[in-house]
């Protein structure tokens, strides 16, 4: 019997992992991490309900984390088959799993030192050896050919237009002479964005698994350009600091694209910027390198040759430790741009312990932020912030800038669900935390009328049935 068993992703925004068994074969979709509160991270100790020496293969929607970041735990845990991404989700993993690793062990480096582990010392859940061994795993599938990976499974990928390498993944499944298509949303991304090109429609599919991260709400029509000019111009002019917790992929070069705009149109200073995030430089390369996902404006500048779209005029990229200690010292005003972009861990902490207690400086918020993070107690308004173990008082302004989300809104979801041409036998709500998720499922019911579930943990379906 075909099943499809939803092992994450169910209730939440994170752990995104979608088992897909035909045939007696096992491909299993995405194999994300649990990120967020200390009750989700928690969740990635737990033993699959499967081992994982059984699963056949891995298909990747796209290189984030909470899409691919439990990888080298799989692997470390005897799955051995191949993981299957196109070239740029391949050479972004490359950097995020090996950036998620390093991660991984310092946080239990510190907790040992600070004490704060049950375990002594405290463990990682993998290391950066694990990250090398499930990167060794990974070939290398077509951006947008269809991909036959085994009698039973062939996968078609569409852009999503997310991140850089980001695809809806439309799945043929076939057992016993039947066939079902079934298409997992992966992350949809925006429409009319500044780089990446819009998430493509798909025309077919019995049943669909779609993401539902801000089904709830429509982001808001005002230009990102005006909201961050804004914001600089007030900062400046009291002598703050602009302090951007940021995605290392995506948003950040949404960010410099911006920055670099507004200098160009002389609606902001130039000022100092620091990208305190040796990942983010490189990533910002495979942008540049990876023009398949592009749009044409960016193209264009690209092509200018005489200037650089991704950078600010006054860009200092801090890869050493040391570098990013000295980015301590600024008094004046600058911007410093660092990752975690949920505030999760990361060289982010360190400028927000620094820069937090002072009322003239700015933390602006520009990303999702899921329950339990730090990102998404400063957006509610808290007092404090629990850093590394010590109370840090906030005074700084904290400004949400939802213009850059990665993900589309509710109506823009609908816009891509329209795509289909004729409705699902069932629609999965998935990647949503439930009051999304439940507020989407409306939305869906009213506009398209399909059949919509919001699945549990573990629930399953027959897609052949
Ligand atoms: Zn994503």
């Amino acid at each position: 019997m075909a099943k499809i068993t939803f092992l994450g992703a169910v209730g939440a925004v994170t752990g995104s992992k979608y088992l897909v068994e035909a045939g007696g074969k096992r491909l299993l979709v995405d194999c994300g991490l649990f990120q967020g509160s200390r009750e989700l991270k928690q969740r990635n100790w737990d033993a699959l309900p499967i081992p994982p020496e059984s699963i056949d293969w891995v298909v990747l929607t796209h290189a984030h984390i909470d899409h691919t970041g439990y990888l080298p735990r799989l692997v470390r845990e005897g799955f051995h088959g191949p993981i299957y991404a196109n070239a740029a989700t391949h050479e972004l993993c490359g950097l995020m799993l090996a950036d998620s690793a390093h991660l991984q062990e310092e946080d239990a480096a510190y907790a040992t030192k600070k004490g704060y582990s049950r375990h002594k010392p405290a463990l990682p859940l993998y290391t950066v050896n694990d990250a090398q061994q499930a990167l060794a795993r990974f070939q290398e599938i077509p951006r947008k050919d269809p991909f036959t990976i085994s009698p039973q499974f062939t996968v078609k990928p569409s852009d999503a237009g997310h991140i850089l390498g980001s695809s809806s993944l439309q799945i043929t499944i076939t057992e016993n002479g039947k066939s079902s298509v079934v298409v997992f949303s992966g992350d949809v991304g925006r429409y009319n964005q500044p780089i990446l090109n819009d998430p493509q429609p798909i025309a077919k599919a019995d049943y669909i698994l779609c993401e539902s991260t801000y089904g709830d709400r429509d982001h808001p029509t005002t230009s990102p350009y005006d909201a961050i000019a804004d914001i600089v111009n007030r900062v400046v002019k009291r002598g703050g600091l602009i302090i951007i917790p940021a995605f290392a992929v995506g948003r950040t070069q949404t960010l410099m694209y911006i920055f670099r705009q507004l200098e160009e149109q002389q609606r902001i200073p130039r000022l100092p910027t620091f990208v305190d995030s040796p990942m983010a430089i490189s990533v910002t390369n495979l942008y540049v390198r990876h023009t398949e996902d592009h749009s044409l404006q960016f193209t264009q500048l690209e092509n200018t040759g005489n200037h650089d779209p991704l950078n600010t005029h006054e860009v200092h990229m801090t890869c050493t430790v040391q570098d990013s200690k000295k980015i301590n010292s600024m008094n004046s005003p600058c911007i410093i741009i660092s990752a975690s972009g949920m505030c999760t861990g990361g060289r982010i902490l360190h400028h927000l312990a620094q820069r937090l207690p002072d009322a003239r400086n700015v933390v602006v918020l520009a990303g999702y932020q899921a329950e339990g993070t730090l990102g998404r107690q400063l957006l509610e308004g808290a007092k404090f912030a629990r850093i590394h173990g010590d109370q840090i008082p906030v005074r700084a302004e904290i400004q949400e800038v939802s213009q850059f989300s990665a993900h589309g809104d509710r109506g823009e979801l609908v816009r891509w669900l329209s795509g289909f041409t004729a409705p699902p036998k069932q629609l999965f709500l998935v990647h949503g935390e439930p009051a999304a998720a439940q507020s989407f499922r409306g939305t869906v019911q009213e506009k398209l009328h399909w059949p919509v579930t919001i699945p549990g943990q573990n629930d399953s379906f027959d897609p052949l049935a």
